[in-house]
């Protein structure tokens, strides 16, 4: 049986071709036609460089449709895509690059003369070019073939991608995800998030995407992009995240995703308001936690629960926060209970289960779990239990009603004097103190204790806090070896491009007081 996640995701077209299936804030309209016509091009000029079953693809190009389509040829294809952070620069390029060993690179034309060399050198046969304002030699060379293209023959367990964690606990890993295991994990989506099928836009009940985020990592490129496809749904397509121009799109839409940073800077709009998201049927957060101030904000401007759901590249979507009232009410500051078809279980540190409500390091085996790290094979070794869990680094708890809480990653616990101290845990309390907006605590190599933690910390908007009186607040409330030593103020955390504060940066500039 055929598994091509591109044969399964364009059954799901709406028989009329001609409607609009992405509209993007440059003016364009792209039917569904286009999208199959597009990437079947693109796919016959892949086909006709005649490479390897499981060649890669690596794409480091900004974002845009044809990028987009770019990702749908290749599946079409039978090759490998490998998205690459846009923000990466020569050192992280030639890692990726000779890790990788793409047989084709497609980046941007500005960039063509570092990244070919780069390529060349490791082996890659072919570089394209390809631009946000749709010019460059992969769709020139693309425009010479035909628009027919039919699907190469995929088996679920056939590498459809390889996508790069993003790096905040150490070198990026390349996470191996096949057909099956992107196409399982959008269809549980889709039913779990009881996605609305066309009719067509909001008039007749179909559900149209807001698609802000960047399409190099799991959340925009698969639980978006699959979402809208594999449900026929518009997506309204932003090069960029900006918040007017949400607040601009929200009445013609009825979903968006973002990571918890997206909801906050429009929360800084004066023009969100509940009427204006009225016609909204679910927002959904995910990438990194989402505090519950934020949950709550949002809820008392817009009338919405945001859904926050838990991931990552290894595993695309692993718990949700319910959509439909009968599978239960969303819980701000937790992720939900594990979505149908993952077991997710909570161990401690020898593998044995912990007692319900116990904090320890989340486990998961499913579907959509990824087939080892790329090039990796004793790392994957070590991050599978014997029984074939995948051990994901995140620790967190599950309640009574099988609501996961995440409450850090094992890489960031502080041991101090031989106590384990969980970041998240000191943060919450941290942010619950009166100006405070947000913090992250890290812990630093220290003599007497091992490591101890050191707070760093954001104001709200015109607060001025002092440090000090902080640490003493804490030793009132905590136990003395959970308060941080030291406490920095500043006016904002290091984030990457999705949302995740990084605190390997933060470990290394407060390293000495
Ligand atoms: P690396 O594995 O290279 O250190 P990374 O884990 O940040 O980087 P990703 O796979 O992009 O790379 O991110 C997955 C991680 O993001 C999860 O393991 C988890 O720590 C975090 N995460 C995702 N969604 C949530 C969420 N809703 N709440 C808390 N953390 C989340
Ligand atoms: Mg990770």
């Amino acid at each position: 049986e055929d598994s091509n996640l591109f044969a399964a995701l364009r059954s799901a077209f709406p028989q009329d071709r001609t409607r609009c299936a992405v509209e993007t804030d440059t003016g364009l309209h792209y039917s569904w036609q286009d999208l199959d016509q597009a990437s079947a091009m693109v796919a016959n000029l892949l086909a006709s460089l005649e490479l390897p079953v499981g060649s890669r693809l690596v794409a480091q190009v900004e974002k845009s449709v044809e990028a987009m389509v770019l990702y749908l040829a290749t599946l079409r294809a039978g090759l490998v895509y490998v998205p690459l952070n846009t923000a990466y620069q020569s050192a992280e390029m030639d890692y990726f690059i000779s890790n990788a060993q793409p047989a084709v690179v497609v980046c941007s034309t500005v960039n063509f003369g570092w990244i070919s060399k780069l390529a060349f050198v490791s082996g890659t046969q072919y570089v394209f070019t390809l631009n946000d304002d749709r010019t460059g030699s992969l769709l020139d060379r693309a425009a010479g073939h035909s628009a027919v293209h039919t699907p190469v023959l995929r088996a679920p367990r056939d590498l459809a991608a390889i996508i790069y964690t993003s790096g905040t606990t150490g070198r990026s890993k390349g996470a191996m995800l096949t057909h099956g295991n992107l196409l399982s994990n959008a269809r549980t989506l889709q039913a779990y998030w009881d996605w609305q099928a066309p009719g067509h836009g909001r008039a007749d009940g179909g559900d149209v995407l807001i698609h802000a985020l960047p399409i190099f990592h799991v959340h925009g490129l698969f639980v978006a992009i699959h979402g809208a496809l594999l449900n026929g749904s518009k997506m309204i397509w932003l090069g960029k995240f900006d918040p007017k121009v949400v607040l601009s799109k929200l009445p013609q839409a009825t979903v968006f995703m973002g990571v918890p940073t997206l909801y906050t800077r429009l929360l800084a709009e004066p023009g969100l308001t509940r009427q204006l998201a009225s016609g909204m049927r679910l927002f959904i957060s995910g990438s990194a936690p989402m505090l519950v101030d934020t949950f709550e904000a949002w809820e008392q401007r817009t009338g919405h629960q945001v859904l926050e759901r838990y991931g990552m590249s290894e595993t695309a979507m692993l718990t949700s926060n319910p959509c439909k009232a009968a599978d239960g009410p969303r819980r701000g500051g937790t992720v939900g209970p594990a979505l149908p078809g993952v077991e997710l279980r909570v161990v401690d540190d020898k593998g044995q289960a912990v007692a319900m409500g116990e904090v320890g390091n989340i486990q998961v085996r499913g579907s959509s779990v990824f087939q080892g790290y790329w090039q990796m094979p004793e790392k994957t070794a070590e991050e599978f239990a014997a029984d074939g869990f995948f051990k994901t680094g995140d620790v967190g708890c599950i309640d009574a009603d099988g609501y996961v809480t995440i409450v850090g990653r094992s890489k960031d616990l502080i041991i101090s004097g031989g106590y384990n101290v969980y970041p998240a845990e000191v943060e919450g309390f941290i942010n619950a103190l009166p100006g405070v907006l947000e913090s992250a605590v890290i812990g630093v190599p220290d003599a007497d204790f091992g490591e101890v933690g050191v707070a760093v910390l954001v104001p709200e908007t015109g607060e001025t806090i002092d440090g000090v009186a902080i640490l003493r607040q804490l030793k009132a409330t905590l136990a003395n070896f959970k308060v941080p030593k030291r406490c920095y103020v500043v006016p904002e955390l290091p984030r990457n491009a999705m949302g995740k504060v990084q605190k390997n940066l933060l470990r290394a500039q407060y390293l000495n007081p």
